[in-house]
């Protein structure tokens, strides 16, 4: 390249890569791993919808509002009154004129079409580029950057695949059930076994991330590991927010939400 360009601008093809959403007054969440077994973190959700994320303009759950979900049938399932119970309260935010943004975790990947009909929610993207009154920042689930992590990076890389989808998804609830018992117990004695900077975000990986898509600010979930990040990418001060997860099921509890004042990110730490 001979020609300079301004090092603020991002490529044209970096431009057309990202999706992009337009918000006005966002709040963000992740990370609820909404679930029968734990109905305090549920109720806890209910009276969220009600009352905090009324009052904005746009709801954003960046991934694993739900423990599991192993496909939109779940709706259909009698023995399961959370998933229709969360698919209500997301409806109700929408008919009061706050629109609903879902984007996938690892952990609810396969919420489809249905799902989104159902809630009148819309699915970002990994990672999409907000655009908030005329700041930008990137937006995204997290997993994606826990690259030290090698077995995981392979088992992220298939379920992602659309054959390995369409099968898993053609199969019988029951069986998927029970795959999904045998995962989590798999990834529960996992996380045991593996060092604490494996289950974290690789630094470089963020910063690529940043860099390519021409941002620097960053919201993402997915680690529990709430935090604001400030440090530099190529002379720029660059700041990566992490989003609490929830629990109002274990003492103490926990739980949070990010959302703007006067232009800046705040945190909104939510009580029992
Ligand atoms: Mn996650």
């Amino acid at each position: 390249m001979t020609t300079a360009a301004e090092p603020a601008d991002p490529l044209p093809v970096q431009l057309a890569g990202l999706p992009r959403v337009e918000l006005s007054d966002p709040l963000f969440i992740s990370d609820l791993h909404l679930n029968a077994g734990a109905p305090a973190t549920l109720r806890r959700f209910l009276q969220f919808c009600a009352g905090e994320a009324a009052a904005h303009a746009e709801l954003l759950i960046l991934g694993d509002l739900f423990e599991y979900w192993i496909g939109d049938d779940t709706l259909d399932d009698d023995t399961d009154a959370v998933s229709r119970t969360v698919a209500a309260a997301l409806r109700g935010l929408g008919e009061r004129g706050v629109r609903v943004y879902v984007m996938h975790g690892n952990r609810d990947l396969l919420l489809g079409a249905r799902f989104l009909r159902a809630t009148g929610a819309q699915l970002l993207a990994d990672p999409t580029v907000a655009s908030i009154g005329g700041r930008e920042l990137l937006l995204a689930h997290g997993d994606a950057w826990c690259t030290q992590d090698a077995e995981y990076m392979r088992f992220r890389a298939s379920v992602r695949q659309e054959a390995t989808q369409r099968q898993f998804l053609s199969g019988p609830r029951a069986a998927r059930l029970a795959f999904m018992g045998a995962a989590r117990a798999q990834s529960e004695a996992g996380k045991r076994a593996k060092a604490m900077q494996i289950m974290d975000v690789t630094p470089s990986a963020v910063d690529e991330a940043l860099r390519a898509s021409g941002q620097r600010v960053l919201i993402h979930g997915h680690t529990h590991r709430p935090a604001v990040h400030r440090f530099a990418i190529d002379g720029d001060p660059a700041e990566r927010r992490v989003l609490p997860d929830w629990d109002f099921d274990t003492d103490p509890v926990r739980g949070g939400a990010i959302g703007m004042k006067d232009g800046e990110l705040v945190d909104l730490p939510l009580a029992a």
